[in-house]
């Protein structure tokens, strides 16, 4: 188990101006802070974070709206992190999602769904790799 995990606030939820509530979610929760930047991702990027998805129908929707406006990219850190943050962030769909959390909170639909997070320890150093160096997390 590790007690880090990566998220991006995306431009659905920086767009209409919940980066603040959902960060303050985020510490209430018990989350540490352990890298974050604001940035915009090319397209290029976008298609290669979600390279796993390349495949899917819904893969050319997704880079076009993950590039579409800024993000916030974090590292955060708790005990039992993936885990907890996913609970945190609730269903990929918020029509699905649990009462009191983050999508069900801010998100719109299953495309447009205001925060990410990483689904297992591999991949939330996968992803914390592909934004931060480490001169830039603490
Ligand atoms: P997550 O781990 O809960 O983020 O969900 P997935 O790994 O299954 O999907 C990654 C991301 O792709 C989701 O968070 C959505 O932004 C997007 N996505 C998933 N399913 C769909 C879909 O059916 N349509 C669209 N447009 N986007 C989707």
């Amino acid at each position: 188990m590790s007690n880090r995990t990566f998220t991006m606030i995306k431009p659905d939820a920086t767009s209409k101006g919940y980066t603040g509530a959902i960060l303050d979610q985020i510490i209430k929760a018990g989350f540490s802070i352990k890298a974050m930047k604001w940035t915009k991702l090319t397209t290029e990027q976008a298609g290669l974070f979600y390279d796993i998805h390349r495949e899917r129908g819904f893969f050319g929707e997704l880079v076009e709206f993950m590039s579409s406006g800024p993000i916030v990219a974090a590292i955060l850190e708790k005990e039992n992190a993936v885990e907890d943050f996913r609970t945190l962030i609730g269903a990929t769909n918020p029509a699905n999602a649990a009462e009191g959390t983050i999508r069900k909170n801010f998100a719109s639909s299953i495309g447009e769904n205001a925060v990410h997070g990483s689904d297992s320890d591999e991949n939330a150093i996968i992803e914390g790799d592909f934004f931060f160096s480490k001169l830039e997390r603490f």
